[in-house]
């Protein structure tokens, strides 16, 4: 079971990864998270700190060597379930070569459609707790008191358009790709996150196995 989740920056597509890994006991793999991660461990290098902090993308050789690193680990041998990755065609025919040479495939790209107004709503608004990783929404969600909070350095207002932006002009040239193969399903992502997983699970053929 590989899948591909798509979406523009705040529609939920690490809430949804979550709850997809845990029911298909796959692991998922952010590029974003694996970049946050080298950039807290001080491993990654400066000037791409700076593209990331401004919202722009890193090039295709830094992002499709973590991947290739990180796919041919033993815990992805059932599948993962991909988030961030890919985000240009150039990335995702490296991302087929590397399936067809393990001899596996993409089952699904699930993309996330969210309005534009909506997601700048709620990236502004979201803060994370740096002790426990849980994501919050100042005014839907508001964290509890004594909450150690962190608001992304590309969640800031200035980054945002420019994220999005980027995700826009992404979507132009990467979903059509997918449509093509066939391989992908539009959900809507307005709703609680058990509302959307559901229609992932639909969307997948598997009506009524996403209830807990
Ligand atoms: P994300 O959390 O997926 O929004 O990723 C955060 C940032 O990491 C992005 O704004 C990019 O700077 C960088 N990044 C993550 N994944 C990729 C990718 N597939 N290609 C290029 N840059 C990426």
């Amino acid at each position: 079971m590989i899948l591909v989740l798509v979406g523009p920056p705040g529609a939920g597509k690490g809430t949804q990864a979550k709850l997809l890994c845990a029911r298909f006991g796959i692991p998922q793999i952010s590029t974003g998270d694996m970049l946050r991660e080298a950039k807290r461990s001080g491993t990654l290098e400066k000037r791409y700190l700076d593209i990331m902090d401004s919202g722009g993308l890193l090039p295709d050789e830094a992002v499709i060597g973590l991947i290739d690193r990180r796919t041919a680990e033993p815990d992805c041998r059932g599948g993962f379930l991909l988030d961030g990755f890919p985000r240009t065609v150039p990335q995702a025919d490296a991302l087929d070569a590397l399936l067809v040479g393990q001899g596996s495939g993409i089952e699904a790209v699930i993309q996330l459609d969210v309005p534009r107004s909506l997601l700048e709503e709620r990236l502004i608004h979201r803060r994370t707790d740096k002790r426990s990783g849980q994501i919050y929404h100042l005014v839907y969600n508001p964290p509890p008191p004594g909450a150690e909070l962190e608001h992304r350095a590309d969640d800031r207002p200035e980054a945002v358009g420019k994220r999005l932006d980027a995700y826009e002009a992404m979507t132009a040239a990467l979903l059509p790709f997918y449509e093509q193969k066939g391989l992908l399903r539009r959900v809507d992502g307005v709703g609680t996150p058990e509302e959307v997983t559901q229609r992932v699970m639909s969307a997948l053929g598997r009506p009524g196995s996403g209830g807990e």
